[in-house]
């Protein structure tokens, strides 16, 4: 094997993957290290996104999502299916399926690519060298011209909630069990435990989430958060807010879970307990003492808006950086360090990153929302446009949501939109395009939408930005001036 590469990208999940086939076809020597082992212990590229994260967890709520029209809403629509039960076996070994598919998918295609891929540890020291140990194999030291650092991030552990193997689980763990818990713990009522907590009641568990702040959904605009809390809680879901826990034992096959909010000291008494708490970056081993890289004061890999370290020649994208844990933003930030070793001079647009959150309905959104304009201080309008007047959606029989278009009051260019309903996942991308354009509401109001589609909403949105939605009484708003 070679010793010396253009290119060596440390890390194989989204952000190194995306870096490293890029910087291959731009021409670069390139090498990507990758030390992921599956529970069976085979190598395996993709990262957290493939292997425990973005996909699993979407496999899961897609059977879910199915299992539960069957059972709740087939009936309203005509299509009797008498009883309807889930096989969590097959649900998961399908789910394994997928996973196994798309993560020798990457590894292909990072070799169709002429990436060199080596399996195992590496460790970064000065003038950019890197030492890698194979599994089960001995330490080598590889050169790189460049190197680009992509090793995400794993999840948060609290004190009070130790892990305790297939009774208190992270994110991973929830992705395992094997059968449907009775009752379900979520600490933490984010974007794991929305999604996780959905997958498992719609599967008949009792979930209560138990989240320390006192506002649901603090990242979202707060007119979508709260209708997105009153669908969840229709659904079943059990969200305590303000709700600070204290403890957790495992006794005769339960969990306990010790908390307190502004009534007091509570128990709970749960067959499993998800900590979702957030992630954070990863870097064990991964620096050594002469790497020169610095960290911020919260352990992200510090960069600038390049994603350049320190070091000269050194990059860090992903997980490990600053900003949005999303695949899709260390996807751009990878591709975009690729591209200027190559020389190249590209720059990721983060006011643009798309978010959603794949619960039902979906949560969606990009851009500002209300509560920050208001606290900048600038002038805003808003268009809304709710599901239900959506002949598509009534045609779908999902009906539940809005699209909320907020819009410069000056100039018009549109700032952020929000969405909550079914494939808004899908949507927004609309919204991202007409904003990385730089387009005004009226824009999209001109723009033609195919009759009918769940996307005409987001045009009527726009149109009811200045007063003139067709399908709906307008509910243009404006801010109000300090
Ligand atoms: P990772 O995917 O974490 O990959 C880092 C890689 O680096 C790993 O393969 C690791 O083995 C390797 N590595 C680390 N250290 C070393 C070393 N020293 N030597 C060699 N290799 C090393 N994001 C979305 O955008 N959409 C979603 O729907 C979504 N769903 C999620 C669901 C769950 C349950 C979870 C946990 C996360 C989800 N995320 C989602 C977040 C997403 O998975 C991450 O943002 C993304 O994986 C980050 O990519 P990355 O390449 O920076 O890091
Ligand atoms: P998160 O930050 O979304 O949510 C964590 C929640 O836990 C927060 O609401 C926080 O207030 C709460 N919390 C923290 N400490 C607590 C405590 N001690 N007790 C009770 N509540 C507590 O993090 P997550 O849900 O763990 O997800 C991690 C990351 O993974 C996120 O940054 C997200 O971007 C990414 N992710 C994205 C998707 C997606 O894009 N659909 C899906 C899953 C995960």
């Amino acid at each position: 094997m070679a010793s010396k590469f253009d290119v060596i990208v440390i890390g194989g999940g989204p952000a190194g993957y995306h870096a490293a086939i890029r910087a291959a076809q731009l021409g670069l020597n390139t090498a990507c290290i990758d030390k992921w082992l599956t529970s069976d212990n085979k190598p395996a590229f993709g990262g957290t996104c493939l292997n425990v994260g973005c996909i699993p967890s979407k496999a899961l709520l897609e059977a879910s999502h199915k299992y539960a029209e069957a059972r709740d809403s087939f009936a309203d629509i005509g299509i009797v299916v008498g009883d309807v039960s889930i096989d969590v076996g097959v649900m998961m070994k399908r789910k394994a399926a997928v996973v196994a598919g798309l993560t020798k998918g990457v590894a292909g295609l990072l070799k169709s690519n002429g990436v060199t891929t080596l399996e195992g540890k590496a460790r970064l020291h000065g003038a950019r060298k890197v030492e890698f140990t194979p599994h089960g194999g001995k330490a080598e030291t590889l050169e790189a011209g460049n190197i680009i650092l992509a090793t995400g991030s794993v999840p948060v552990e609290i004190p009070p909630c130790p892990l305790v193997d297939g009774m208190i689980v992270d994110s991973t763990g929830a992705l395992e069990l094997d059968e449907v818990p009775e009752r379900l713990g979520v600490i933490g009522a984010g974007i794991i435990g929305l999604e996780l907590g959905s997958v498992w009641s719609r599967l008949g568990s009792e979930v209560v989430l138990l989240e320390a702040l006192h506002d649901f959904l603090p990242v979202a605009d707060q007119q979508i958060a709260k209708e997105s809390a009153r669908q969840f809680k229709k659904q079943g879901m059990d969200i305590r807010l303000g709700a600070r826990v204290t403890g957790s034992e495992v006794r005769d096959g339960k969990v306990h879970v010790t908390y307190s909010d502004e009534e007091g000291d509570k128990t709970e008494t749960f067959d499993k307990l998800i900590v979702s708490v957030g992630r954070r970056p990863y870097t064990e081993e991964l620096l050594a003492a002469d790497s020169g890289i610095n960290l911020d004061e919260r352990g992200f890999i510090f960069v600038d808006e390049f994603c350049a370290t320190d070091v000269p020649g050194v990059y860090a994208v992903g997980d490990v950086v600053r900003g949005p844990m999303l695949a899709h933003k260390g996807m751009e930030e990878g591709i975009m360090a690729a591209e200027r070793i190559a020389g190249h001079a590209p720059a990721v647009n983060y006011e643009c990153i798309p978010s959603v959150i794949y619960t039902s309905p979906e949560v969606s959104w990009v851009g500002e929302t209300e509560e920050q304009l208001k606290a900048s201080g600038e002038k805003y309008k808003v268009g809304t446009f709710p599901m239900a007047a959506s002949g598509r959606a009534l045609a779908s029989n999902d009906t539940v949501g809005m699209i909320k278009v907020i819009a410069d009051e000056e100039t018009d260019r549109i700032l952020g939109v929000h969405m909550i309903g079914a494939h808004t996942s899908e949507m927004i991308a609309e919204a991202v395009i007409a904003m990385e354009f730089g387009a005004s509401a009226e824009d999209l109001g001109l723009t033609m939408f195919a009759h009918p589609t769940l996307s005409e909403s987001l045009h009527e949105a726009a149109l009811a930005v200045s007063g003139h939605a067709i399908h709906v009484a307008n509910r243009q708003r404006k801010s109000k001036s300090k």
